[in-house]
């Protein structure tokens, strides 16, 4: 697979900049020529992944956000959201449908199993009081 065109953004942890991410990533992979659906998956990926940094890293929407997106000759995109806030104890436990740590303020807990659906693969990486790396990869025009 070889890098046909890439970009990283740097984002203030605000709400409000998680459409920002979502418009500019669906924007960056037009070129890959997607179907409505395939960039709707991708921009509801960046959404939930975007808007866990926001929420769970940083307490104060103090911190900022690292997207990074890869194109990939053969039609594949990478998209990576790093943060450097808490982190989280357990990848695994945090992916698994309905684990929240945030009930009280109707968090259903639903946003990697959102994320795991709409695309290819996902990683999540974390270190406690460092941060989480959320790398999501999707194949465009499997079904043509
Ligand atoms: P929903 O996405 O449905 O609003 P949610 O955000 O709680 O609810 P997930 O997106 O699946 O659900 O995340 C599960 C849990 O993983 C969160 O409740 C939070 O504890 C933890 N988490 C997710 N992303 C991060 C992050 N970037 N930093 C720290 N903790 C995170
Ligand atoms: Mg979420």
């Amino acid at each position: 697979m070889k890098v046909i065109n890439n970009v990283k953004m740097i984002l203030p942890a605000k709400r409000g900049n998680e459409s920002f991410a979502r418009a500019s990533v669906a924007a960056f992979c037009a070129s890959l020529s997607p179907t409505i659906e395939e960039i709707n998956d991708i921009k509801t990926a960046v959404s939930e992944a975007v808007t866990n940094a926001i929420v769970h890293a940083y307490t104060d929407e103090s911190g900022e956000i690292l997207l990074e997106v890869v194109l990939y000759d053969d039609k594949v995109v990478d998209i990576t959201v790093t943060d450097e806030g808490k982190g989280l104890e357990d990848p695994d436990e945090a992916r698994k449908p309905f684990f929240t740590t945030k009930p009280q303020e109707e968090h259903s807990g639903m946003g990697f199993t959102i994320m795991e659906a709409f695309m290819d693969t996902l990683e999540v990486t974390s270190v406690i009081g460092r941060g989480t790396t959320v790398k999501l990869r999707k194949k465009i025009g499997k079904n043509a």
